[in-house]
């Protein structure tokens, strides 16, 4: 199960430009397994070494000591926790925030084997073996369909899994305001400014940046805080 008190200080500020900072020192490859991780660095999450609880996660000398982070990929991460058990109370949640905003990286961080994740970059690549984060035109619409057929099986509750993560843009409110309502989510906010967005576009979506920049502009165009 997710710890829920965690989820907060998994999206500050602070933590981000942690785990950030330490992929880039371990040059971003998993401390257990060695695996290099330069093209879904995402996959890479800050592991406590001490382990963070209620109490000891607003002490900076635990919570945010790089000496007691380690980089890991999420797989080397399931074991380290033995994360494998089901439970059966479902969280859902909506993870939002424009392109190239951390949204994969956050949920990485704070999901677990059992969990259930709806990623539009994921079915895209799943029914077009085209990389990951390449979105051919023609797909949008079956790719849509399938992501909103998944929102209706976990409305449903179809299924054995633990918690739910959606992933989107969701930058209109009434929109994203709805769907946590029908399904009973929490929001979740991945918050980036649009230039930090766009570095990271153009560094890690090769030549796809520039096209990636235009749909980071049209999220900031669109967005209703
Ligand atoms: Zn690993
Ligand atoms: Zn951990």
């Amino acid at each position: 199960m997710a710890q829920l008190w965690a989820k907060k200080f998994y999206n500050s500020k602070e933590w981000r430009a942690l785990r950030e900072r330490l992929i880039v020192e371990a040059h971003f490859l998993c401390a257990e397994c060695g695996e290099n991780y330069l093209k879904d660095s995402a996959q890479l999450v800050g592991h406590h070494i001490k382990e963070l609880t209620p109490a000891n996660i607003h002490d900076p000398n635990i919570a945010l000591n790089p000496a007691n982070v380690k980089i890991i990929c999420r797989r080397c991460h399931d074991k380290e926790h033995r994360r494998f058990e089901f439970g059966n109370e479902h969280n859902i949640f909506i993870v939002y925030g424009s392109p190239c905003s951390g949204k994969n990286s956050y949920v990485n961080q704070v999901s677990q084997r059992g969990d259930l994740i709806v990623d539009l970059d994921a079915i895209y690549q799943a029914i077009s073996g085209c990389p990951y984060h390449w979105h051919p035109n023609g797909f949008k619409k079956i790719a849509f369909a399938v992501r909103d057929t998944l929102i209706d099986q976990i409305r449903m509750r179809v299924g054995y899994w633990n918690d739910a993560y959606i992933i989107g843009g969701y930058p209109r409110k009434l929109q994203r305001e709805q769907l946590a309502f029908k399904l009973g989510a929490e929001l979740i906010f991945i918050e980036t400014t649009r230039e930090q967005a766009k570095l990271i576009a153009m560094a890690s979506r090769g030549t796809q940046g520039k096209e990636w920049c235009e749909y980071i502009d049209r999220w900031f165009d669109s967005f209703e805080p």
